[in-house]
């Protein structure tokens, strides 16, 4: 009996852990199977990693220990400590550190292979993808952050200077390879990454979820492609898993883009191109006044209600009021109350936030409508109760000439009846004004989103 050959052991593992991978996808397609789906791909990477320790030829193991060690404790750390409400950032950073890996990688395969044409090639196109994922993605994490202003930042020119940035950067990549000469690596990645930033920054927070998830799609893309260029080297095989991760990433990371520009009614290129949201807004100041309610009121109207449909939005992952949102919905319906939940695909900050918050405190799924289901229903919805909610609900994304035009949203103005909660007078995450709150059908429940909805639930106890 012979003993296999280890890197075909190697390589018998990186499929195992690819169809890992695969399952935790589908797992995460369901809130149900989520969590578990992530379980899966962690253990598909922790396995494709540690294998890879054993491939022949590797050298430099304590380098690459050393980074393992670093990178996988600050990502456990960071994972841990952050809140929901901060996750989206944690993303852009996480993405673009994967597209500066990417880039880093085919830096260093360029300055090793700059004559190869078909490495150096390949590593060409993996580094400008991942250089530009990078340095878009610090942007979105910087205006996720609130270090700079979430509102487009558009400078004079900017769709001649970006394209002239961009063929610059181009062009020196090639100078270098037909110089053979790396020396003009260094101008061809900084034009690179400037052409990131400056692709960023006319972009306006309601579109960062499609930035997100189109970054995520490039930094698989350029780890693919550098697979393929390092499956021409000394470590050959690893260069195929890197290949299937990254096309994984990229086809996932595409689909959920596709998913977010079309929630968000726009094309990919118009997000990315028209500075969409950099208009001022039209329509006048603001007609009508706000008129406030109390809890005592809110709940009376409520328990005479035939159908309360829940609005979340961002507010409500601040105040991490869920439990009390579904002790609300419990209350109403033992009082035969029916209640149903409509969940915008881009209320929060990320993809599936509010799904996630109410599956958290037990809300079956059937309660969960989405926009194009709950739309119809408004009208015949005696309270529309929106807690902590704004961009997503503001009918001025009817009104031609809005920042915000195109943008399908709930229409909750539609309700019979509409109670906002929210502190104050703060404006959405798009930084524009919300008329749905001046709406004659409107009360403001001023407060947290906790706070409110327990002095609800506290007011309709005491009813009962
Ligand atoms: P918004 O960010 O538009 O509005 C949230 C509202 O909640 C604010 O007006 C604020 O008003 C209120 N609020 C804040 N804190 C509290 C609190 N503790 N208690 C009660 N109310 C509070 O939220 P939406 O969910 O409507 O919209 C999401 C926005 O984020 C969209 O523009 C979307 O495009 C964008 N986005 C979404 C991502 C995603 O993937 N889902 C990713 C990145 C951006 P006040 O200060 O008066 O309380």
């Amino acid at each position: 009996m012979t003993l296999p050959d280890i890197q075909d052991v190697i390589n018998a593992i990186y499929v195992v852990a690819v169809l890992v991978f695969i399952l935790g996808l589908r797992a995460m397609s369901s809130p149900a199977t989520a969590r578990r789906g992530i379980l899966y791909a962690g253990v598909a990477m922790l396995l494709a990693v540690l294998v890879t320790f054993f491939s022949p030829g590797l050298s430099n193991f304590a380098l690459i220990a050393l980074g393992v060690i670093v990178g996988g404790l600050g990502g456990f750390y960071w994972a841990r400590v952050v809140k929901m409400t901060a996750m989206p950032q944690m993303v852009a950073m996480f993405n673009g550190m994967g597209g500066g890996s990417a880039a880093a990688i085919a830096a260093v395969e360029l300055l090793g292979n700059l004559s190869d044409p078909a490495t150096s090639g390949l590593s060409m196109a993996g580094a400008i993808i991942g250089s530009i994922s990078i340095a878009g993605s610090v942007i979105a994490f910087l205006k996720l952050q609130g270090w700079i202003t979430s509102k487009p930042i558009v400078l004079p020119g900017r769709q001649v200077v970006n394209m002239a940035v961009l063929v610059l950067g181009v062009a020196f990549g090639g100078y270098a390879l037909y110089l053979l000469n790396t020396f003009w690596l260094l101008p061809f990645f900084v034009l690179l990454l400037l052409y990131g930033i400056l692709l960023t920054l006319p972009i306006g927070g309601a579109d960062m979820p499609v930035v997100i998830s189109l970054f995520n799609a490039l930094t698989g893309i350029a780890v693919g492609l550098d697979g393929f260029a390092l499956v021409n080297g000394p470590l050959g095989d690893a260069g195929y898993a890197m290949v299937i991760a990254g096309v994984l990433v990229g086809a996932a990371g595409s689909l959920l883009t596709v998913l977010m520009a079309r929630a968000m009614n726009r094309s990919i290129s118009n997000v990315f191109f028209s500075a969409f949201g950099a208009t001022e807004e039209t329509g006048g100041p603001v007609q009508g006044q706000l008129k406030p309610i109390d809890a005592a009121d809110a709940a009376v109207m409520m328990a005479y209600a035939s159908q309360v449909v829940i609005v979340p939005g961002y507010g409500l992952a601040v105040a991490q009021g869920q439990q009390k949102v579904k002790e609300l919905a419990d209350l109403l319906e033992s009082k035969g109350v029916t209640v149903k939940f409509a969940i915008h695909p881009v209320a929060g900050r990320m993809p599936g936030h509010m799904n996630v918050l109410l599956a958290e405190v037990g809300v079956a799924y059937d309660k969960l409508y989405d926009r194009d289901e709950i739309n119809a229903e408004f009208p015949a919805t005696d309270v529309a109760l929106v807690i902590g909610a704004n961009d997503v609900v503001n009918p001025a994304a009817h009104r031609p000439g809005s920042p915000l035009q195109g943008m399908p949203i709930l229409d909750v103005e539609q309700a019979k009846n509409v109670i906002v909660i929210k502190r104050g007078q703060g404006k959405g995450f798009a930084g524009i004004e919300n008329d749905l709150f001046y709406r004659d059908n409107c009360r403001m429940l001023y407060g947290d989103a906790q706070q409110a909805v327990g002095a609800l639930v506290s007011e309709l106890k005491k009813a009962s």
